[in-house]
């Protein structure tokens, strides 16, 4: 074994040389804002500890995946305890069924549920799933939404109207986007009878965030229902998050299929799909849609899962609710004071960042779609960034993702540290 390394430079040297860019998910490199990442020694509520011994005020959350705080102890105990029990058995297990009923009983429109190890597998099944229980190839999705990185879903769409994906990776070939159609969020594309199913975020959430407008959901709901296409929510950030029932319920919309990951797993790799029993006895084993995973509904996983959703009731999203305004505020008064300009978007209890320059120094501006969440000043991102992390303070490496907060991000804890930012 080579020596331990105890600085941020050093093990990313060391990482660069046996890891691609130093990093497991590209956005961890820094490569959009410049500088090292800190790597992470250990995590409490609020805070992330570097293995320098930095503290940071933490507004990534792993990405939305931590809904309660770091290592909150209802989650780190029950993870200890079905460790103690073994990790995974290939077989199936009790807190499989309570999970699955959790979901089933709290997400609208789902009677079933199949447990898998990432959103992304979430989504790649339920494009199959729709595919196959529909006999329909076309899939459509909207440009800045993200779902993962199956194939078919790394498609990049001109602006303005729904186009033919093109490909939106290397090593994606044009056959596997050859039937996905890419629409502008906030527009109800056109469907013909080819498409199988229109997959969306309800709150779009990984190009800052970006609400619904106001009938669009309910748009996409009739279109499907017209065109007999089903309608995927992809609530991989939004489930959990915004609610109990997640946008499904906050916007009142229900749909075909919706999908799940991050909060459901408290920070565990977890993902999930649901839907009626009859579109989901389409899947395998009772159906023809193949899919499968060694380490699906793992005990660790749903562990976790059971003790977060233990502690969502509606108190809880009412107080996180109010924990994000109060955030809002502070972050809006923080990047003023040190002279820049911001929009700060909030949508229940999820937290949009936009940077600088007209139109977006409109106070009651707001982004509809991709084009204008990409008028950001990502430079403006990247100077905040860098700043705020001399200061003690985690903003995610990139200009597009959410401010996540959790109840441990009280007041006094961020006006402490922003103080310290304004001041200098
Ligand atoms: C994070 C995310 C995914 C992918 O989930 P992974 O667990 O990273 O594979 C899919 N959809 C949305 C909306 C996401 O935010």
């Amino acid at each position: 074994m080579t020596e331990p390394r105890s600085t941020n430079a050093d093990l990313f040297e060391a990482a660069q040389r046996v890891i691609p860019g130093g990093v497991n998910s590209p956005v961890r490199a820094f490569g959009s804002v410049g500088g090292t990442p800190y790597f992470i020694a250990r995590a409490e509520g609020p805070y992330v500890f570097d293995v320098e011994g930095r503290r940071y005020l933490d507004f990534v959350q792993s990405y939305g995946a931590i809904i309660l705080g770091h290592a909150h102890p209802a989650v780190t105990e029950a993870v200890a305890k079905a460790a103690a029990d073994g990790t995974s058995y290939g077989a199936p297990t009790q807190r499989e069924v309570l999970l699955a009923e959790l979901i089933a009983e709290a997400a609208p429109g789902v009677e079933q549920v199949r447990l898998v190890s990432s959103g992304t597998e979430a989504t790649m099944t339920a494009v199959r799933l729709a595919r196959g229980h529909t006999g329909r190839p076309r899939i459509v999705k909207f440009a800045g939404c993200y779902h993962g990185h199956a194939d078919a879903l790394l498609a990049a769409g001109g602006s303005g109207v729904a186009t033919l994906g093109l490909s939106g990776s290397d090593g994606v070939p044009p056959n596997a986007v050859a039937d996905t159609l890419v629409a502008p969020y906030n527009e109800v594309p056109e469907l013909d009878d080819q498409v199988a199913a229109v997959i969306v975020e309800p709150v779009a959430a990984n190009m800052g965030v970006v609400p619904p407008a106001p009938g669009f959901l309910e748009g996409l709901r009739a279109a499907c229902d017209e065109a007999g296409a089903l309608l995927i929510f992809d609530e991989v950030i939004t489930g959990f998050r915004l609610g109990r029932g997640g946008a499904a319920e906050r916007f009142g919309v229900t749909p075909d299929i919706a999908c799940f990951g991050k909060v459901i797993g408290g920070g565990l790799p977890i993902g999930a799909l649901g839907a009626s029993t009859e579109i989901m006895q389409t899947l395998a084993p009772t159906g023809p849609v193949y899919q499968a995973g060694t380490l699906s509904g793992n005990p660790l996983a749903t562990a976790a899962g059971l003790a977060v959703l233990d502690h969502l009731t509606s108190g809880f999203y009412n107080d996180l609710e109010a924990t994000v305004t109060a955030t809002a505020a502070q972050l809006d008064t923080m990047l003023l004071e040190a002279g820049y300009e911001a929009s700060i978007i909030q949508e229940g209890t999820l937290l949009g960042l936009y940077m600088g320059q007209p139109p977006i120094n409109d106070a009651t501006w707001r982004p509809k779609n991709y084009d204008e969440a990409r008028t950001t000043d990502e430079q403006a991102y990247a100077r905040v960034h860098a700043q705020a992390l001399d200061h003690g303070v985690a903003f995610a490496p990139g200009a597009y993702e959410a401010v996540f907060v959790s109840p441990a991000h009280t007041s006094n804890v961020i006006d402490e540290v922003l103080t310290a930012i304004a001041a200098t």
